[in-house]
């Protein structure tokens, strides 16, 4: 059977979900009062957070792994070396919290915020660099805004939640695996289970994905897609908002809250929730098996494609969200979606397992009609024509006004599939942060 395991079948250049997330997350939490109408917080370094519950973080870092080793499939325990304890001084307890974690040692922690451009337009003044941010280059054409934040500084819960739901992306979870340039050592994640271990931006995937729902015949052919840590990050993250809170460090709550969302939301996307949402498994079977007897073209086109529809979904929502959001627009079809609470209540209560049981099955569900509404609603060349990458090419590219040029009801298929998914992103996100503040 292992004979034709699929290796790479996956978006080997793009493994980011919604381009910039902070932007849905400002319009997916607007109306909801918990979050909008929250007291201002003070700004607090990391160190000030870490120092004051050093003893605490001792528990609940162990309580996070014994969690990670009883709830995650396929997953990689934690070396004890790696168990959090008391430091000296402020740099060891960071360095020691990155390690518990296992999260990149280039970790910043900054304090910044990315301004709402609905109400700020696109602010161009007073911008920290990136590199102070993220220790990974932003995305071409990259939407991020980063505005520095003084300690003790008074902050709307509103922007340290969304600006924190963008902040995985940062290079946190960037070169962890033993095959990684620079993997720190002891780790134990193992060898990266897919993706190109040599590209640096998809050693983040195993962490942003989780194709939990491909079925036993999948899973044995493929069993490098079953060994990813989207759940991890998620309960580490969300227990660390909900100490937070408790102890009054309330910017960290909102803050910590927000990274745990991140993966929460990734995972509302079909693309990464399924190995190839727009390709049956024989399919795949089929591609393999001639790329294994030495005709690639059909996995290559394949691995293409997938990666340009993936794009398209992706840099469509980004332009139109950021253009009404600029010309503070906000009834839109994509900011209503976002904002839409009647079907909150429809889903379980936030539980542990909430992300797998519920919202990567979701999106997995979602995974065909999706990839077929952008393939009839996006221009052709980006999405059934293998030889054109989109990844290589991106920059420059108005996709709207291609759009605009489509068929009317074809472009509106298209809308109406990506509003499905918003509205989705906006319900879980409503419904985690819910849970974490219970
Ligand atoms: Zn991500």
């Amino acid at each position: 059977m292992r004979l034709i395991a699929l290796a790479l079948l996956l978006l080997p250049t793009w493994v980011q979900a919604w381009g910039n997330h902070a932007l849905l997350s400002y319009r997916a939490f607007e109306g909801m009062p918990e979050v909008a109408q929250a007291a201002p917080v003070r700004v607090e370094p990391l160190d000030d957070f870490l120092r004051a519950q050093e003893s605490r973080l001792v528990n609940m870092l162990d309580a996070q792994e014994a969690w990670a080793r009883r709830e995650i499939r396929a997953y990689a325990p934690r070396p004890d070396a790696l168990r959090f304890t008391p430091q000296p001084g402020d740099a060891e307890r960071r360095a020691a919290f990155l390690r518990a974690l296992r999260l990149s040692p280039h970790a910043a922690f900054a304090l910044f915020v990315q301004p709402d451009p609905r109400r700020q337009g696109q602010v161009e003044q007073g911008l920290m660099p990136h590199e102070l941010v993220s220790s990974v280059p932003l995305s071409k054409g990259a939407t991020q805004r980063f505005l520095p934040l003084q300690t003790g500084q008074a902050v709307a819960p509103l922007a340290v939640l969304a600006s924190a739901s963008d902040e995985a992306d940062y290079g946190y979870d960037i070169d962890l695996f033993e095959d990684n340039r620079g993997a720190p050592v002891g780790y134990d994640f193992g060898r990266q289970p897919f993706g190109n271990p040599a590209l640096r931006i998809s050693s983040q995937a195993p962490f942003h994905m989780g194709f939990f729902h491909q079925g036993a015949v999948f899973n044995t052919l493929a069993p490098g897609f079953a060994r990813t840590f989207t759940q991890l990050r998620i309960h580490q993250y969300s227990t660390l908002a909900q100490l937070a809170f408790e102890t009054g460090h309330r910017y960290w709550g909102w803050r910590f809250a927000g990274l745990a969302l991140h993966y929460l939301q990734d995972l509302t996307q079909p693309y990464h929730a399924s190995a190839a949402p727009g390709e049956r498994l024989s399919g795949m079977l089929w591609a393999e098996l001639l790329a294994k007897l030495g005709s690639p073209a059909r996995k290559q086109g394949l691995i293409v494609l997938q990666s340009n529809r993936h794009f398209v979904l992706e840099k469509y929502q980004t332009q139109l969200v950021l253009a009404a959001a600029l010309a503070g627009r906000d009834d839109g079809l994509n900011e209503q979606a976002l904002r839409d609470m009647k079907a909150d209540g429809a889903y379980p209560a936030w539980l542990a397992q909430y992300a797998r049981d519920v919202v990567a099955a979701e999106a997995h569900a979602l995974g065909p009609e999706t990839d077929t509404a952008i393939v009839v609603g996006a221009p052709a060349r980006y999405v059934t024509d293998p030889s054109f990458d989109f990844g290589a090419t991106e920059s420059g590219l108005d996709l709207d006004a291609d759009m605009r040029r489509q068929l009317l009801a074809q472009r509106e298929a298209f809308q109406a599939a990506v509003a499905r998914l918003l509205r989705n992103f906006g319900a879980h996100s409503r419904n985690a942060v819910r849970g974490m503040l219970r």
